[in-house]
């Protein structure tokens, strides 16, 4: 047996989540991403003594938005905290932050297992809190430069409780987590542009132990799938460790994504002394029921929630659920297809494997496909009505739709002379021609070779050039032959 297998991870994740509000957290300035460094920065955001601090209301309706959408208890009375420290992108030389006070207690996410099952993964709380500057060590050969841009934009931080067991667990958290506000229209949910940030608390221990080991920090991870490489090689680090009999030192580490690994950036031991305390510029900010019942009406379908329905009242399959709930536009998509056709399964394949292959091909999202969903109804109507066959309409009238997208479905089929013909007296006339072009093969035919039918069908399907309706057309065939 592997030593590996007698220890157990236990992991719990900090996320900051960058909010979509306009204006930053405790001022009028910009929070739009990407301006040029230093132009979102007023007196406020550059720290100057005397400035005062406001608070975002659209950011305490995020917060509350997000408290919901996990089942938290929302608080009441919010108190702000300053949390002191010093760092040149940080002006003020504190942040503003919420301590004792976060603005949400308890709550999950839901993560579904590899064998399926569902695990319930608590959180502790969400705060309300401000983003640090950024500093530039790469833009200049000797200086570090200060972008302030972001000092001050909104930032809701959710902890996890340690209850995650290893990388796989984290990253199905993860894709939850970015999942669920992307619905809920928070946050663009972008790790890789740091707009959403992830620190995993990694300890291991041995199975069946009851005290956690130490943790160790790791940051600096720019996607979900580097969290879970981090925390598989952290498992293995502190392992590797503790069987060569040292100490886990508490520290900060940072991924390096190239080498799959961590390095050490600073040890817990003497870390910063906050010295939090309330912050003497803000009154408290009261949440009322009031507010939290505004919030809640405003509330998406949440993507759980909509996976469900999907597998109870559709009868999807658990794929297809989840790749049509993968993104709220999608989802929305789906929702109103599915309000003008009942074959749910057709609509299904028709988004997954026709819209969406045509908006891969063209680095397009769903909002931008010119087909409305109301016409794909109706295509698949013309489909299941016979008038063509599933292969035509796929191939030829779907790509004419998104082409004229003005037009309906029937209107291509008949224009582009598609319709399926399943009249018996044309359907007669094409098996009469076909039978007579080979009348030993119907000798043989009654001599018991039966599947020669497929023969006959195929003359046909070609006399008709592809339009006679495949199911009626091969009954006639064989009451044709039965006859003769
Ligand atoms: P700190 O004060 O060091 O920030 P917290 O108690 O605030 O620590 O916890 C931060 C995060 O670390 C939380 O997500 C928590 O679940 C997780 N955590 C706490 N203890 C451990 C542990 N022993 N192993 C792994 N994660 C832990
Ligand atoms: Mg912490």
């Amino acid at each position: 047996m592997s030593i590996y297998n007698k220890y157990e991870a236990v992991i719990g994740l900090e996320i900051h989540i960058q909010l979509l509000t306009k204006s930053k957290m405790y001022s009028s300035d910009s929070a739009e991403y990407g301006g040029l460094p230093n132009t979102h920065v007023s007196v406020t955001s550059l720290g100057h003594p005397g400035t005062l601090p406001m608070v975002n209301k659209q950011a305490i309706e995020f917060a509350v938005k997000l408290g919901l959408a996990v089942h938290a208890t929302i608080r009441y009375e919010n108190q702000f905290a300053r949390k002191n420290y010093f760092y040149a992108d940080l002006p003020k030389g504190y942040q503003i932050t919420q301590d004792k006070t976060p603005i949400c207690n308890g709550g999950y996410i839901t993560i579904k297992q590899k064998d399926g099952t569902e695990k319930n993964i608590n959180i502790t709380r969400i705060h309300m809190e401000e983003d640090a500057g950024k500093s530039l060590h790469d833009q200049d050969v000797y200086d570090t430069l200060v972008d302030l841009n972001r000092a001050g934009v909104p930032l809701l931080e959710m902890v996890s409780e340690p209850e995650i067991k290893n990388g796989e667990e984290a990253y199905a958290y993860l894709t939850e987590v970015r999942k669920l506000v992307r619905y809920l229209d928070i946050c663009d949910g972008n790790m890789e542009e740091g707009s959403m940030r992830c620190d995993a608390n990694v300890s291991v221990r041995l199975k069946g132990a009851t005290e956690f080991g130490k943790k160790v920090e790791v940051k600096n991870m720019n996607s979900i799938r580097n969290v879970q490489r981090a925390i598989d090689y952290e498992f293995t680090r502190q392992i590797d460790l503790i069987e060569a009999g040292e100490n886990i030192a508490g520290e900060t580490r940072s991924f390096d994504a190239v080498k799959g690994s961590t390095f050490s950036l600073r040890s817990k031991e003497n870390a910063n002394d906050y010295r939090y305390f309330p912050e003497p510029d803000l009154q408290p900010v009261y949440v009322t029921e009031a507010c939290i019942n505004e919030v809640r009406k405003q509330l998406p379908e949440l993507p759980n929630h909509l996976y469900k329905r999907y597998i109870r009242d559709f009868k999807l399959s658990d794929y297809d659920a989840g790749v049509i709930t993968d993104t709220k536009a999608i989802a929305h998509y789906f929702n109103e297809l599915t309000s003008h056709t009942d074959n749910y399964k057709a609509a299904a394949n028709w988004l997954m494997v026709n819209i969406k292959g045509f908006l891969n091909e063209n680095a397009l999202d769903i909002e931008r496909f010119p087909v409305k969903p109301k016409q794909i109804a109706d295509l698949i109507a013309v489909i299941d009505e016979g008038k063509i066959s599933h292969s035509v309409a796929s191939q030829k009238v779907f790509p004419h739709l998104i082409k004229e997208p003005q037009k309906s479905a029937l209107q291509i089929a008949q224009e582009l002379n598609l319709i399926q013909e399943s009249s018996a007296d044309a359907l007669q006339d094409w098996i009469n021609q076909a039978l007579a072009k080979y009348p030993e093969k119907i000798t043989e035919y009654k001599g018991g070779k039966k599947n020669l039918v497929g023969l006959f069908m195929g003359e046909v399907m070609k006399l008709s050039g592809g339009k006679a309706d495949p199911k009626t057309a091969s009954k006639l065939v064989q009451e044709t032959l039965d006859k003769k």
